[in-house]
This record gives structure tokens, sequence and C-alpha cells, in this order.
């Protein structure tokens, strides 16, 4: 994603807290409450990974989809978390487009602090949905846009979402 051009000031809370509680991955402990009812931001979870809303979204909908696995690099992945991964960024690119109607999405890795990754320590792909204009508008109006729906609410409704028929269940595909 181009941070250049998607304004997100709330996102230096993120940074700040990054700092705050250096050595605590936020993703291995939300993958740890992914069961437990009203806990964290987890949307679904698979064999072997785990689909987060971010807390400090660019964009509404704004997803990290991660190997359950506390590994920092890709080139740690087996091969079996690398299908699994992007099984998801697929399956979460559909369930995305039925739920909130995006025009477009970017989907990318940012790999160590220099290249701009908030948790160096445990890899994850965002999956961020964009709208024609959405960077002009926000630049303008900010959070009044962006924060128009609560992320519990969005976390609802894409946990519906993903009942309808087409979006695969992790669960079920890794059993195959
Ligand atoms: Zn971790």
């Amino acid at each position: 994603m181009d941070r250049k051009n998607l304004w997100a000031p709330w996102r230096i809370g993120y940074i700040q807290g990054i700092a705050d509680k250096a050595g605590e991955c936020f993703l291995c402990r939300e993958a740890a409450h992914a069961d437990q009812h009203g806990t964290g931001l987890v949307l679904l979870r698979s064999r072997l990974s785990i689909v987060v809303l971010n807390r400090f979204p660019y964009n509404n909908g704004h997803l990290l989809i991660a190997p359950l696995r506390h590994i920092a690099d890709l080139t740690e992945a087996t091969d079996e978390e690398m299908l699994d991964l992007m099984h998801l960024v697929r399956d979460m690119q559909t369930l995305l487009s039925r739920a909130i109607s995006p025009h477009g999405f970017n989907v990318g890795i940012n790999l160590g602090r220099c290249a701009g990754a908030g948790l160096p320590g445990h890899v994850h792909v965002h999956v961020v949905p964009r709208w024609n204009g959405d960077t002009n508008f926000m630049s303008v109006c900010g959070d009044t846009k962006l924060i128009s729906q609560s992320l519990t609410d969005l976390l609802d409704q894409l946990k519906e979402a993903a009942k309808t028929p087409g979006i695969q269940k992790p669960e079920s595909r890794s059993q195959k």
C-alpha cells in the first residue's frame, strides 16, 4: 500500500503501542484468543493461518492474514503454510468484495522495519480494500470516512458474509 497517498494519522498510536509493548506479538495474542467470544478482531482461523481485522486500518476492511506460527519471514514458511496463506488471501478478497464492494485492493507484505513493517517478528499479508477516489476523499475528510463503520460492526458483517456460499471454509478445505 502506498502510505504517501493513504492518510491514516491514527497509525501513530499503533507505532507507539508497538514501541511500548516490545516483545509482545499481537498476532500470536489474537491467535491464542481466537476461540474466546468477544476478544480480539479475529475474522477466522484456518489450520495454519489467521485472519485479523487491522485495529489501525489504512482503509475500511483492512485485513491482516498471517501464519499461526510466529515466523518473521516467508523464507521460514513451509509450502503448506504458503498455500494456506494464499488461499486465505484469495478467499478474503472474495469475502470483502461481497461484503463491502471495493473497486480494487492493495495486497502486500512489508518485510523488516525499514520496509514499513509495524510488527517485524511475525510476517503478515495486508489486504486493503480500495475505492475509486478514496485517497482524495480521505485527505480532505480523514477519519470521518474511514471510521464511519466501527470495527466490531464490520467484523460481524464480514463473519456473516463468510457464511454465504462460495466462500470456502478454511477448516473444511484444510481437511481435504
Ligand atoms: Zn507472533
